[in-house]
């Protein structure tokens, strides 16, 4: 099922299915559920039958309005003091609309392992292994998060559809990504797994072992 959600998660827009997962579920593809109590119980016969990929997560793609802002900024004394400082003055906030493939975990996922921080692993690790998978540029792809629900989305305003390309394969995104994090020799994360070299501020509080939980979760 294909929805189209405004990032604030104000509302969405549901658009489309996928003919193959409907009908693998015994429902009929040509037949559209007319309300919301219809469209929500055929996503749970979808779930139920076992024909959804990643084992009760939704995986979407979807129109995002995505705001990037400078927060604060990190201040290094060569003794290696580090200071967090809020920005005062700043660069204004930039808006821009695009387009991305998303990933909603079920929040029962998240009894053994610390949400944040394994979501944010996940985040990065997902973001460093999609550009290898549908043939583009790290670029040209950015992540975010929010609560459980992880979206990589194209990093120009409009959209190029290259997320579309994650979405459409996102199975092959998750397994090379198990691939990497499980067999990573590292103990804690580091950069050939679940740090994103082009963060180097963002990667403190992440759980690698919470990633990997997650990843054989949705591989399960
Ligand atoms: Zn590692």
């Amino acid at each position: 099922m294909t929805m189209y959600v405004k990032a604030s998660g104000s509302y969405l827009i549901v658009n489309g299915w996928n003919a193959d997962l409907v009908t693998k579920a015994g429902l009929d593809p040509e037949v559209a559920p007319v309300t919301w109590d219809e469209l929500l119980a055929n996503a749970k016969k979808v779930i139920d039958s076992g024909a959804a990929p990643f084992h009760g997560a939704l995986a979407g793609y979807s129109e995002l309005s995505i705001t990037r802002f400078v927060p604060s900024y990190r201040q290094q004394h060569h003794s290696g003091v580090e200071l967090t400082l809020d920005c005062e003055r700043s660069w204004p906030p930039l808006d821009f609309d695009t387009d991305g493939a998303f990933l909603r975990l079920p929040v029962d996922w998240f009894h053994d392992v610390p949400r944040d921080e394994s979501v944010k692993a996940l985040e990065h690790i997902l973001l460093s292994v999609a550009p290898a998978v549908v043939a583009c540029d790290p670029s040209d792809l950015e992540g975010s998060r929010s609560g459980a629900t992880i979206y990589i989305y194209d990093s120009f305003g409009g959209g190029v559809r290259l997320s579309e390309s994650v979405y459409l394969r996102l199975d092959e995104v998750v397994q090379l990504a198990y691939r990497i994090v499980s067999t990573c020799p590292c103990e804690h994360g580091c950069p050939s797994c679940v740090m994103l070299p082009r963060r180097p501020d963002g990667n403190r509080d992440l759980s690698k072992r919470g990633a990997l939980v997650l990843l054989e979760r949705l591989n399960a």
